[in-house]
């Protein structure tokens, strides 16, 4: 049976192995798909085991994504540019690593959420590895503005120069802090890329950024309504999702990468969502 993994530290929390195992049996695939957690400093030693033991192919979570870019000989312009990896397939000697988590995004944001990107008014949260992977795609998709906020003002300014040098976002893309965001507003879309969520902590957002049609979007899943998704609904929105869809879609392209065909990504997330109240 051909062999995957998801590999981070810790990894106890990964929903990855139930994702690809249901993907398995609804595609008839015969493959095995367990949870490695690598030690901090031994995520190459980790990988060239998984690999002399026959693994095919590993998905990669927190804290190796760039690890497993300067790992593989091969890396996906996608990835080059978010200067990180979220999977990685192993073909005899040779290593390819892509980024699956932008386009698990956009692909949530526009096929399950019906969220329109063309021409839109988009307001990304955070400058960190999942902000980075969200931003080629969305540029891709050609919102009419995309703004970056980070409570560091200057890592969302050192993400748009680097995009800038790369010739992408001219026009389009910016970078502030959150205390100048009332400038911009409202978005059609806001994207909460930041850990937040997470610790449970609020963004220090003011309210005109919410109009009466946004979607308000956390990266954050399982944990029902957030204090973003709660700050969103008592400005009046009511579009509120999760990213439940996005880790989904992202192990989806993933898992077609690997074996040549999609599964249906809805029965999955009917199964996994939380509700969000
Ligand atoms: P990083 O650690 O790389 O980045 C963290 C970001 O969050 C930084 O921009 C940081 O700002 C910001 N931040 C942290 N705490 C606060 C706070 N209290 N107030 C304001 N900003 C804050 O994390 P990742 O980018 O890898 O992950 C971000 C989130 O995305 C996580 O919650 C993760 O679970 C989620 N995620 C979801 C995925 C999915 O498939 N649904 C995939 C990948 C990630 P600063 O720079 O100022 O410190």
């Amino acid at each position: 049976m051909d062999r995957y993994a998801v590999i981070g530290h810790p990894i106890g929390h990964s929903k990855s192995p139930l994702i690809h195992t249901l993907f398995a049996r609804a595609t008839g695939q015969a493959l095995e798909y367990s949870a490695i957690e690598a030690p901090l400093d031994g995520f190459a030693a980790t990988l060239d085991a998984f690999r002399a033991a026959g693994g095919r192919g590993v998905n990669v979570t927190l804290p190796f994504k760039l690890e497993a870019c300067a790992y593989a000989d091969e890396v996906s312009e996608r990835a080059r540019i978010a200067g990180a990896a979220n999977a990685l397939t192993f073909d005899g000697a040779s290593c390819r690593a892509d980024n699956f988590d932008g386009v698990g995004l956009v692909r949530d944001l526009t096929v399950n959420l019906g969220q329109p990107l063309a021409g839109q008014r988009v307001l990304l949260l955070g400058a960190g590895g999942a902000a980075r992977g969200a931003l080629q795609p969305l540029l891709q998709a050609g919102p009419a503005c995309l703004v970056v906020a980070n409570r560091d003002a200057t890592k969302a300014d050192d993400l748009v120069r680097t995009l800038a040098a790369l010739g992408l976002g001219h026009g389009v893309l910016s970078a502030c802090g959150y205390p100048v965001l009332a400038q911009h507003a409202p978005f059609d879309l806001i994207i909460n890329a930041t850990a937040a969520s997470l610790h449970a902590e609020p963004l220090p957002l003011p309210a005109q950024v919410f109009g009466p049609h946004t979607l308000a979007y956390d990266m954050v899943y399982g944990k029902g309504l957030t204090p973003f998704l709660r700050q969103a609904q008592a400005a009046g929105v009511t579009r509120l999702a999760d990213g439940l869809g996005m880790l989904v879609e992202q192990a989806a392209e993933t898992f077609a990468w690997w074996r040549g065909v999609r599964p249906d990504t809805r029965p999955v997330i009917a199964q996994l969502s939380v509700p969000l109240t």
